[in-house]
C-alpha cells in the first residue's frame, strides 16, 4: 500500500480500479508502481501499477473513465479548459478537429470524475460553513418553451461552490440542493448560528424548513427587490428567521452569488444569454456544470481571496501575495490543483 503525497487534505490509497479483478478496490491489495509507457497519440509519460493479489498491471487512466479513450492527457485537458471559458461541444469538436461525440464522451467521463471527486472530499472532511448564499438561473432545454433552471448553492466566505441542481422553479429542486448542502455541512454547530440568504422564491424556505428540520440553528434572510421596468425600485429584507442582529456585517444582501451568477453565465456555454446555444440534452448540461465546478473551486485562484505576504520592505519585483483556490480557502486543499491530478487520482467507487 502506498500513498503518494497528496495536496489533499485527505489520505488518499491506490487500489485496483480493474473491475474484472478479484480484488476490485480492495484496500488490503499491495499495489506497486511499475514502470511508464507512452501511447501513440500521447508523448505524456503515464503510470504503471501492479495488481498484487491479482497479478496483473494497470494505467493510471484506469482510474477515471479517460480509460481507454485514445485522447492524450493534452486533449483531455484542453476539453476541460476551452469547456470552462465557456465554448461548446461542437466549438471544441471543431478547434480540436474531433467529433463532437468525442468531445461529448470525454466531457462525460471527467464530469463523472469531477463529481465523485467532490463528493469524496466534501463528505470525508465537514466542510465549516457559516453563511450561504442560494440562487437560481435561467436557461432553456431544447426549446425557448421549456424553461430549465439552474439552483446553485455558495458559501461566501471561501467563495466555495457548494453544489447545483437542475430542473423546474419547485421546492423539490430547492429541497434536493439543501439536501446536498446539509450532507456536506453535517450538523450545525450550536455557537455560530448558520446564515442562509436568497432572493424572494418562497421554495427555498419550505426546503430549509423540511431539510432542518428539528435544528434551529440557523437564520435566514429574504432579499426582496422590486422592479419596474428593469429598473430597481426598493430592495425589502425579510427576516424569515433570526432577526437583524444575527446577520452583523455585509451579509444582509444576495450580492455574493449574483456576482457567482455572473461568473456562471460567463463560462458555462448553456448558460450564456441572448444566444441560440441552449442547451439540447440535459446531461450535457450537468457534465459542463460538474467542470467548471472542479475548475472553479479546486483549480483557479480567486482573486479576492489572495492574502498579502507580510513581508517588511517589499520590493517592486517580490511576491506580495499568496493566492488560493476557494477549496484552500475551505480547508480541503494545500495547493491549486491540475486537471491531470483529477484524472488519475485513485478514488473508489460505493457500489
Ligand atoms: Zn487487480
Amino acid at each position: 500500500m502506498n500513498s503518494a503525497p497528496t495536496p489533499l487534505n485527505i489520505e488518499s490509497t491506490l487500489f485496483c480500479p480493474r473491475r474484472s479483478c478479484p480484488c476490485y478496490q480492495s484496500l488490503e491489495n499491495h499495489i506497486t508502481k511499475d514502470g511508464t509507457y507512452t501511447t501513440k497519440n500521447d508523448g505524456v509519460v503515464r503510470q504503471m501499477f501492479n495488481c498484487g493479489e491479482g497479478k496483473h498491471r494497470f494505467s493510471e487512466t484506469g482510474y477515471s473513465d479517460l480509460f481507454g479513450k485514445h485522447g492524450s492527457f493534452k486533449e483531455y485537458e484542453q476539453v476541460c479548459k476551452l469547456g470552462c471559458y465557456g465554448l461548446s461541444a461542437d466549438a471544441i469538436a471543431d478547434v480540436l478537429l474531433k467529433d463532437p461525440r468525442t468531445i461529448a464522451t470525454w466531457q462525460r467521463g471527467v464530469s463523472k470524475k469531477a463529481n465523485l471527486f467532490h463528493d469524496v472530499i466534501c463528505l470525508s472532511i465537514t466542510l465549516t460553513v457559516l453563511f450561504i448564499q442560494m440562487d437560481e438561473l435561467w436557461s432553456f432545454l431544447r426549446n425557448k418553451n421549456n424553461t430549465l433552471w439552474v439552483f446553485v448553492g455558495f458559501e461566501v466566505d471561501s467563495r466555495f461552490w457548494l453544489n447545483f441542481e437542475l430542473g423546474s422553479r419547485t421546492t423539490h429542486t430547492a429541497t434536493q440542493l439543501v439536501t446536498r448542502i446539509k450532507d456536506y455541512i453535517g450538523k450545525l454547530s450550536r455557537t455560530m448560528p448558520l446564515k442562509v440568504t436568497t432572493d424572494k422564491l418562497a421554495a427555498y424556505k419550505t426546503a430549509l424548513q423540511s431539510v432542518f428540520t428539528g435544528h434551529s440553528d440557523y437564520v435566514y434572510l429574504q432579499i426582496v427587490k422590486k422592479r419596474v421596468k428593469m429598473r430597481l425600485v426598493t430592495v425589502k429584507k425579510c427576516f424569515v428567521k433570526g432577526t437583524e442582529d444575527d446577520f452583523k456585517g455585509k451579509t444582509q444582501n444576495t450580492s455574493y452569488i449574483e456576482r457567482f451568477n455572473l461568473t456562471l453565465r460567463q463560462r458555462v456555454s448553456y448558460l450564456q444569454r441572448k444566444t441560440l446555444g441552449y442547451c439540447k440534452k440535459k446531461a450535457h448540461f450537468t457534465d459542463t456544470l460538474w467542470i467548471n465546478l472542479y475548475d472553479y473551486n479546486y483549480r483557479c485562484p480567486h482573486k479576492s481571496l489572495r492574502q498579502p505576504l507580510a513581508l517588511p520592505g517589499v520590493s517592486r519585483f517580490q511576491k506580495k501575495w499568496t493566492h488560493r483556490t476557494p477549496a484552500m480557502a475551505m480547508g480541503l486543499t494545500q495547493a491549486a490543483l491540475t486537471w491531470r491530478f483529477l484524472f488519475v487520482m485513485p478514488i473508489s467507487v460505493t457500489p
